[in-house]
């Protein structure tokens, strides 16, 4: 058996490499294991999302309480973060919109739960949504100041850079494939690119595994309950430059949230918005770039790996943003990526625990949006479960 380390972090997505950076910040010695060729190349959320920083609107204190604290830290914390890295980000603000009197009575919840959340949100009315964005049609909209946009593979890679800066080791192309309870830690079975395996002892195991979280946890606990239930989400983009009705999305623009009613349960979704990209000006400082995207279209994916295949016909994407933009030509899109979400059915909350079978193990479950605002706060918060505050 290979030498042992005294924490080791399966994954290195965003959140494992801000608690990489957390523990290695703070005098622990961790290895970080990564199944993808690269850290901030690879196909995982981190890399596929919309690059929103949530304000923390959406998730009530009663049945998704983590994703509404972590959240509203991890947007203040990551601004800081951006701002003291040089990781290019935009206070950009958002605006939720209704087309309809259903909409706006949907909104007028919304922006109760804002005060709950402690959110700085103002409810406006169609004359005042188009002082900020005279392009868009709406009866009304939530403005919501502290949203914005991050370079999500800068902010990883940054966050890579900084856990290795502090001692961190990560060893890519190496999948965590076993993990079982021993008196003396945890043993750890790893499969390397060429097929090759080996085993170490780790005193404490963290599961960061995005989409895999769930075999991870029960490699540990075999009565482990949770079940990934991945989600494809498409996007498409269109260049704000080719005509003047397409100069929009100076904001996140997001239609009102809705639920979907699938056979796996109840879920919540933003819906398909409008979200400026970012690029840099000669002095290197982030700007707002040519391209908006809009997305995500989700679909139940056919796996975990289910990046490639059709997209879903431009129609659709259309479809769901011509009511509030009604600039926008079908033939204006084209696609973007696709990116897959680390659901977890039954769940609408992140859950961090510690397995109950293997108090040694910290498990980071269906870190789902916003787990890319959140992921310095899901860290610290890590962190402190791990260490003590
Ligand atoms: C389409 C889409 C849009 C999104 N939009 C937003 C947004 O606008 N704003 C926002 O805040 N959030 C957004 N999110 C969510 C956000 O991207 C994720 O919550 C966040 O990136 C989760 O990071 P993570 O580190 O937990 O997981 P991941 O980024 O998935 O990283 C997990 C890592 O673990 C590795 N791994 C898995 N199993 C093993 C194993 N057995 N051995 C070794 N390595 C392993 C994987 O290769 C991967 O690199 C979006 C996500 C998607 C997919």
């Amino acid at each position: 058996m290979a030498e042992g380390f005294a924490i080791t972090i399966v994954g290195a997505g965003v959140v494992g490499c801000a608690l990489a950076m957390e523990l290695a910040g703070a005098g622990e010695e961790v290895l970080v294991l990564e199944m993808n060729h690269g850290v901030s190349r690879g196909e995982n959320q981190s890399t596929r999302n919309s690059g929103v920083i949530h304000a923390g609107l959406y998730y009530d204190q009663r049945t998704r309480p983590l994703k509404a604290s972590l959240c509203v830290a991890g947007n203040r914390m990551l601004y800081r973060f951006c701002e003291r890295f040089g990781v290019p980000a935009l206070k950009t603000g958002k605006l939720v919109v209704a087309t309809t009197g259903a909409e706006h009575a949907i909104l007028e919840t919304y922006a109760r739960r804002a005060v709950e959340n402690n959110v700085p949100a103002i409810l406006i009315h169609g004359d005042r949504v188009r002082e900020y964005e005279p392009r868009i049609k709406a009866r009304a909209a939530l403005l919501l100041p502290t949203s914005g946009i991050v370079d999500a593979a800068a902010l990883l890679h940054k966050l890579y850079a900084l856990a290795s800066a502090a001692g961190a080791r990560f060893v890519t192309e190496t999948r965590v494939v076993g993990a079982k309870s021993r008196r003396d830690g945890i043993e750890v079975e790893v499969r390397y690119r060429d097929g090759a395996r080996d085993r170490f002892l780790t005193g404490r195991l963290v599961n960061s595994a995005g989409l895999y979280c769930d075999e991870v946890a029960r490699m540990v606990d075999p009565a482990s309950p949770y079940h990934v239930d991945p989600l494809r989400g498409e996007a498409m983009k269109f260049y704000r430059t080719k005509r003047p009705e397409l100069d929009v999305a100076v904001m996140n623009v997001y239609p009102t949230p809705t639920k979907t009613i699938t056979d796996r349960g109840v879920y919540f979704t933003v819906g398909v918005h409008l979200t400026p990209t970012l690029d840099l000006d000669g002095r290197g400082d982030p700007i707002l770039g040519p391209v908006v995207t809009v997305g995500p279209l989700n679909r139940q994916a056919a796996g975990k790996e289910d990046y490639g295949g059709e997209f879903r016909p431009s129609s659709e994407f259309h479809e769901r943003v011509r009511g509030f933009f009604p600039g926008l030509e079908e033939e204006d899109l084209e696609p973007h990526q696709a990116g897959i979400q680390a659901r977890l059915v039954g769940h609408a909350d992140w859950v961090v625990e510690l397995s109950p079978a293997e108090s040694r193990c910290l498990n980071l479950l269906g870190i789902d949006s916003p787990g890319l605002t959140g992921a310095l706060a899901i860290a610290r918060k890590a962190r402190e479960m791990m260490l003590g505050a």
